[in-house]
């Protein structure tokens, strides 16, 4: 069986001191069990990348939440690749619809963001998915294979080799709503068809599911084919709860 991967997602939250505890109980409960078959990362605010890495132990991986389009230079704010590198992360986020929404992210920059990442030889986790309103009008699959698209046209299907896609409905993230099993199902299924399409094989590309994933309803989604883990927001805050979710991922 292909090895699952559960990255929570912080977000800007928590003070230092209440993320360093975090980490310190994930650490003791990570102690109680062994983690088998499972990958876990927790992408930390920048600020706090190397305090957090400093206390996890090395099977827990370290990713960021974004990155810059640009490599050096005048960019003020921006964050490059070979710093998150320097800093010991392996997974980068890109594309989260939060961006995308309250950023003006488009894929064009997305997929800018997306080539840089796997060039540095980290691991891009695209984050794909629709709005509600485009649910509405049964526009899902375009949104979709058009996000996905405009990364294989930009970077070549070859980049998506070993990259991480993320299938996060914008209306389930933080809402308590996850999207149905069904629907993550044939959702993932069209992804998988269309990586296919373009010469990418299942185990080419870890596909999460995200949007109010929680201990009570992450086993039944990683149970689904074609579910290969879980992107994690909201439920990764509480260290006890983001525990659960990777022993369910077992
Ligand atoms: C997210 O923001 O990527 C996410 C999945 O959030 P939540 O788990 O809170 O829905």
């Amino acid at each position: 069986m292909k090895q699952r991967l559960v990255i929570g997602n912080w977000k800007m939250n928590g003070s230092l001191a209440d993320n360093i505890l975090w980490a310190t109980h994930f650490r003791h409960g990570l102690k109680s069990q062994t983690l088998q078959d499972v990958e876990v990362a927790v992408c930390p605010p920048f600020p706090y990348l190397q305090s957090i890495r400093s206390i996890l132990p090395d099977i827990v991986q370290l990713g960021a939440q974004d990155v810059s389009s640009e490599c050096i230079g005048a960019f003020t704010g921006e964050i490059s690749v070979n710093m998150l590198k320097e800093l010991q992360c392996r997974y980068v986020i890109v594309g989260h619809s939060e961006r995308r929404a309250r950023m003006g992210e488009r894929d064009a920059d997305i997929a800018e963001k997306f080539k840089l990442v796997s060039l540095a030889g980290l691991t891009p986790v695209l984050c794909v998915g629709e709005t509600e309103q485009e649910r509405a009008h049964g526009q899902t699959r375009s949104v979709i294979s058009h996000q996905i698209q405009t990364v294989i046209d930009r970077c070549g299907a070859h980049a998506l080799r070993n990259a991480v896609i993320a299938y996060e409905p914008v209306w389930a993230i933080g809402t308590g709503v996850s999207a149905e099993l069904a629907d993550i199902q044939s959702t993932h299924a069209v992804i998988r068809a269309q990586l296919s399409d373009n010469g990418l094989d299942a185990d080419d590309v870890t596909l999460l599911y995200g949007g109010s994933l929680k201990p009570g309803n992450s086993e039944e989604i990683f149970s689904l084919p074609n579910v290969d883990g879980g992107l994690i927001g909201g439920a990764s805050l509480k260290a006890a709860d983001f525990l659960d979710i990777c022993w369910a991922a077992q």
